[in-house]
């Protein structure tokens, strides 16, 4: 839908949190990163990887013993306690010729974990099941052929896709490219995001503000929040409620990759941001989603840039980049597409509050696993960051669920 300064109206298209969510995925799908630059490992670590990265050889590239003790053929230790003469001990980087070619019944050899188990070896008896004497081994029980032994190739096969394009280089996927020799990697850059606080009553952190004035917390949250999920954020100035100052400073903002505004999208008579987005020709997606906090949230379009226009409270600003702008960042980096992570925790005590929006609450979570429980933080609102900054998660309450009872499993969103 295209809504131009002449057709405006304040008619909203609010959407179920599902519905906005699934939105901003699929417009997330066709998004498409800048193109690629050259890293040393290192460097490139928390980055998106913008190349295929393939196993050079087999993993492991020989017969791999997983124990110290002794490769042995399992046949021999039908009797027990068997006695086998030790005829190589073998280390890890063992060079080929230091390898037995040959082990007939009743031998055995030496191994350290990582050394290269001989051909005619099928298992590694752990040394602990062992007692030696000269060149003599004694091992007290049975094995099974193939045990402690990691097969050649049994992990991966040579030329086999080990990580797509698109992967974050976590500490697993650097692993891989150390493995696989690669001193440098291709990665996508980190997006530009810019960020607009509006409003006639904030001012910059390092103004002493009026007895009725703020300052300027949500340009610095989104700001944490873009730079921890691996972007770059451009900070623009505070923009006053005011037409033409907000429509020059969304022009400056729409240069950056993507675009967020905090504030002035809800129904107020100086909420401008989407009649000055209208004037620039933006296509709406929604402009209000039936959550709490963060209803008024607006996503769209404005030529080539996305931009949102988050609730300036400043949970609702924070909550909103968790639930929705995440997605379309994550693309803009490169990344593959993912859903958000919840993990489930015990309620302490009874919530009870009213259907029709689904709320995520500040909260705290404390224990682990079968033990983790959750119980609501006690904000007051989704101005209170003092209580925000107290907890570490948000508790999903759905649309549907007036009360939920102590002991219930719930839903957490981890942040
Ligand atoms: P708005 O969404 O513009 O109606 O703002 C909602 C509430 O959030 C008001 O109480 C604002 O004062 C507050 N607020 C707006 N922008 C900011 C900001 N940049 N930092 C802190 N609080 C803000
Ligand atoms: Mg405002």
């Amino acid at each position: 839908m295209i809504v131009s300064m002449h057709t405006w109206t304040t008619e909203a298209m609010v959407l179920t949190f599902e519905d906005a969510r699934h939105r901003v995925e699929v417009e997330a799908r066709g998004v498409r990163p800048a193109s690629a630059e050259q890293l040393p490992l290192l460097e490139a670590a928390g980055r998106v990887l913008a190349q295929d990265l393939y196993a050079d050889r087999d993993f492991p590239p020989f017969p791999r013993a997983a124990r110290d003790g002794y490769a042995v053929r399992a046949a021999d230790l039908k009797e027990l306690p068997a006695r086998l003469r030790i005829i190589a001990e073998i280390k890890a980087g063992a060079s080929p010729e230091d390898i037995p070619k040959k082990m007939t019944s009743g031998e055995a050899a030496g191994i350290m974990t990582g050394a290269p188990v001989p051909g005619d070896a099928d298992a590694v008896v752990m040394v602990e099941y062992t007692s030696r004497s000269d060149d003599q081994v004694e091992i007290g029980r049975s094995i099974a052929a193939g045990e402690n032994i990691v097969p050649a190739g049994s992990e991966a096969r040579k030329n086999d896709l080990l990580v797509p394009t698109g992967s974050l280089l976590d500490e697993a996927a650097i692993a891989v490219a150390a493995s696989i020799g690669r001193a440098h990697l291709k990665v996508f850059p980190k997006p530009r995001i810019a960020v607009i606080s509006t409003g006639d009553e904030v001012v910059p952190v390092d103004a002493e503000p009026g007895p009725t004035q703020i300052r300027n917390s949500n340009s610095y949250s989104l700001a944490a929040q873009v730079q921890c999920s691996g972007a770059i954020p451009v900070m623009l100035p505070i923009a006053p409620d005011e037409p033409s100052r907000l429509h020059q400073l969304i022009e400056q903002g729409l240069q950056s990759d993507l675009l967020l505004l905090a504030g002035g999208v809800s129904m107020g008579k100086y909420d401008l941001v989407e009649q000055v987005l209208a004037g620039l020709h933006a296509e709406f997606f929604f402009t209000g989603a039936q959550i709490q906090p963060g209803r008024p949230i607006v996503f769209g379009r404005a030529g080539e840039r996305y931009f949102f226009g988050l609730p300036g409270n400043p949970v609702s600003t924070m909550v909103t980049f968790e639930l929705f702008v995440r997605p379309l960042l994550e693309a803009l980096s490169g990344r593959r597409p993912r859903k958000l992570i919840f993990l489930r925790a015990r309620l302490k005590s009874e919530v009870k509050t009213k259907t029709g929006l689904k709320r995520f609450l500040p909260a705290i979570l404390s224990g682990e696993f079968e033990q983790a429980e959750v119980e609501l933080a006690g904000w007051h609102g989704s101005g209170d960051i003092a209580t925000t900054a107290r907890a570490n998660c948000y508790l999903v309450i759905p649309s549907d669920r007036a009360r939920i009872t102590a002991g219930e499993w719930v839903p957490v969103l981890l942040r």
